[in-house]
């Protein structure tokens, strides 16, 4: 891993020279919310942007104040933090930035009002080349999604993502790249790491917030300009059996931008190939993302 600088209380310094205390809440029990966001490059405008801050900003705040740890910046203050972050750097490529809130004082699961540290590291991470031709093979996970009333899923914590690994980890070993979840209602709720969209009939489909998923802001994002394309999307339950007899299904997410599933549990999604309307919707996403549609210029922010 490169030595990048990061943003780290307040200061710029080499991700190697950071640490946090061993008997620190989110050392101990993962008590940390984080927000994963990309940038992208404008090669015309030779311009980095961010996608979707306030959104971001949002979602970090909300985590904090359901989670009950204090944030201790402003929107403001968060996003001047992320472009120093990323300028200190000196990127002009398209890249990713983790930007965390961690409880670093001691204290047990249950402590409020511990000291709240904040990093905000950028690495390099060059989006997907359309089109996608190879998709990925999901498997319905035997690994249930934590719910609103035990994890909320809605909370971006570090903790949630345990859950995450329990499944991801079980689709590897048993030969898929990815798990798909239900939750605790039996319906389709999301990925480890993404959220999901199925294609049937040339309507997009999506499970709703209720079903155990995070606020994911490619989702909305993807649900804002669908329209753009002439495609309807439909937030409700999901079957486990739809998955198998969708046209396309694919993942989205920050990271994950669109992932295309071709097979679930073996069952080939449509022709078992990478489908056109995903294709379709992740060139449009990119587009959207690095400020190429005047309409969403409004979503993203320069970093020079
Ligand atoms: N669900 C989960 C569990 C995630 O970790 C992510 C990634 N942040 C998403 C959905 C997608 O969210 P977003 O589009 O805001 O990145």
């Amino acid at each position: 891993m490169a030595d990048n600088i990061i943003w780290f209380k307040g200061e710029l310094i080499p991700q190697s020279q950071a640490s946090v205390p061993v008997l620190s809440s989110t050392a101990q029990f993962g008590l940390n919310v984080f927000e994963g966001i990309r940038c992208y490059w404008n090669e015309k405008e030779r311009q980095l942007y961010a996608f979707r801050l306030k959104e971001h900003f949002d979602r970090l705040q909300t985590s904090c104040k359901l989670i009950r740890i204090e944030c201790p910046y402003d929107s403001n203050q968060l996003e001047d933090a992320l472009i120093k972050s990323i300028q200190a750097n000196e990127f002009k490529s398209d890249c990713a930035v983790r930007m965390t809130l961690f409880v670093e004082s001691e204290g047990s699961w249950s402590t409020e009002g511990g000291s709240v540290g904040m990093f905000v590291a950028p690495i390099l991470r060059t989006r997907v080349q359309l089109p996608v031709k190879v998709g990925k093979k999901a498997c319905v996970s035997s690994w249930e999604r934590i719910n609103d009333n035990c994890l909320p899923p809605r909370v971006k914590a570090g903790s949630n993502y345990i859950n995450g690994r329990y499944a991801h980890m079980a689709a590897i070993r048993g030969g898929y790249d990815l798990p798909i979840f239900l939750d605790h209602n039996g319906v389709v709720a999301e990925g480890a790491g993404a959220c999901i969209f199925i294609v049937r009939n040339g309507k997009l489909i999506t499970p709703p917030m209720a079903a155990s998923i995070l606020e994911s802001i490619t989702r909305q994002t993807l649900i804002d300009f669908a329209g753009d394309l002439g495609f309807d999307v439909v937030e409700r339950d999901i079957a486990r059996t739809e998955l198998y007899v969708s046209d396309e299904i694919f993942f989205c997410g920050s990271a994950a931008e669109i992932t295309p599933i071709v097979s679930v549990d073996n069952y080939d999604v449509g022709s078992g190939a990478v489908g056109p309307i995903t294709n379709g919707m992740h060139a449009r996403y990119l587009e959207i993302t690095s400020g190429e549609i005047e309409k969403y210029r409004n979503w993203i922010t320069p970093i020079y």
